[in-house]
């Protein structure tokens, strides 16, 4: 029988996983085996072990560094002795054996697994391949570009992705949809009663271009803090890292990053999303909350076409047209939801892998 090793590392690898193991499980009789290796890029418990405990799926973790491992993936280091320590943690977490690796997305963690696969002669099989959003100073880019040009199959989530697969044969390319929009639909089949009230936005914010640069982050910060809406933050740890917490951001509530369901309930009753995320992009289009995207430019253009999605950058003007604009399309909920974008993309998923892998 063969085997898949699927490699997990940030937060939202641990969703997209959480799509897969669930189809693995409905299915009574796999023709592959297949395991979970997890690298410890986010090392935080609220980035990733309480998503493997909220999703229920650490028993399939074989091949795991410690979730805290802070010795070996440091957020001090530079950006390329990260990425070389996840190379070496790809090395050890893909075990003997293997026949194909399944890389979940654009983190370094896929690019490093999917680099030291093809020097083990192990093909990769890239989720989320072909989804570009032209800048090349992106970490994000760059590793789509690499993993993309390693990768033996690609399992895409939107249209535009077939654009930039032209290379490739039609017969590696294979139209699946979104593996989190299943994950974020059973979220929101679940009754759970509100636990924010009274109308607010909510703000992630997590990119290098936007964090990194002090001066970009606190004019964001600013900007957002003068929008005249209670704005929840919930930080990601290399912010509370980096500025020591936070301090007298005028409307905004900062918090400690949220577990998946209590942030999920909290973007699902909120006016407007602000965020430079990939994933919240397309969670705010399919709960159908205005969206304002903190970057230039997007690789998820389904957001954008779907007209939910509103790409304003990083200038306090547009930010501040965009959130008049936005905000009063709240609870208009009129968005077209893409093809894919319909709960069953990891049933099509692992229809394909049971052919790839029979
Ligand atoms: N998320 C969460 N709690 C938070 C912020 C985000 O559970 O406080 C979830 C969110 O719903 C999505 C995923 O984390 O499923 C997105 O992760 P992130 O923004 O870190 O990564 P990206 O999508 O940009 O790669």
């Amino acid at each position: 029988m063969k085997k898949l090793g699927i490699i997990v590392g940030c937060r939202p690898n641990y969703v997209k996983a959480a799509a897969l193991v669930k189809e693995f499980e409905r299915r009574e009789k796999l023709p592959f085996a297949w395991y979970i290796g997890v690298t410890g890029q986010h090392h935080d418990d609220s980035m990733s072990y309480n998503f493997a405990k909220y999703f229920k799926i650490g028993q399939y973790i074989q091949t795991s560094f410690p979730y805290n491992d802070h010795g070996w993936i440091c957020d001090d280091y530079t950006p390329a002795v990260q990425l070389s320590s996840l190379i070496y943690k790809a090395d050890k977490i893909i075990q003997p054996g293997t026949d194909a690796i399944l890389v979940l997305g654009d983190v370094d963690s896929s690019v490093a697994a999917a680099l030291t696969a093809r020097r083990m002669k192990i093909p990769v099989y890239h989720y989320e391949a072909g989804l570009r959003c032209g800048d090349m100073d992106m970490f994000e880019e760059q590793n789509r570009v690499i993993i993309d040009t390693l990768a033996d199959e690609f399992f895409i989530t939107e249209q535009s992705a077939y654009y930039n697969l032209l290379t490739k044969s039609a017969n590696n390319i294979h139209f699946v949809g979104d593996i989190m929009v299943d994950v974020l639909m059973e979220e929101l089949s679940k009754d759970i009663p509100r636990n924010f009230d009274g109308k607010y936005g909510v703000l992630t914010l997590h990119r290098a271009e936007n964090v990194d640069n002090p001066d970009l982050y606190w004019s964001l910060i600013e900007t957002i803090s003068h929008l005249q809406m209670k704005i929840i933050y919930p930080v990601h740890p290399r912010i509370y890292k980096k500025f020591h917490g936070l301090a007298g951001l005028g409307d905004i509530v900062p918090c400690e990053p949220l577990g998946y369901s209590d942030f999920i309930q909290l973007c699902r009753n909120a006016q407007i999303i602000l965020t430079d995320s990939g994933g919240v992009q397309t969670e705010a289009m399919v709960m159908g909350v205005p969206c304002i995207t903190l970057r230039d430019v997007t690789e998820k253009l389904c957001t954008i076409e779907a007209g939910g999605n509103y790409l304003a950058g990083t200038d306090p003007i547009k930010i501040e047209g965009a959130f008049n604009i936005m905000v009063g399309r709240a609870g208009a909920n009129y968005f077209l939801l893409p093809r894919g974008h319909d709960g069953k993309a990891a049933k099509r998923t692992v229809d394909i892998l049971e052919k790839l892998l029979a």
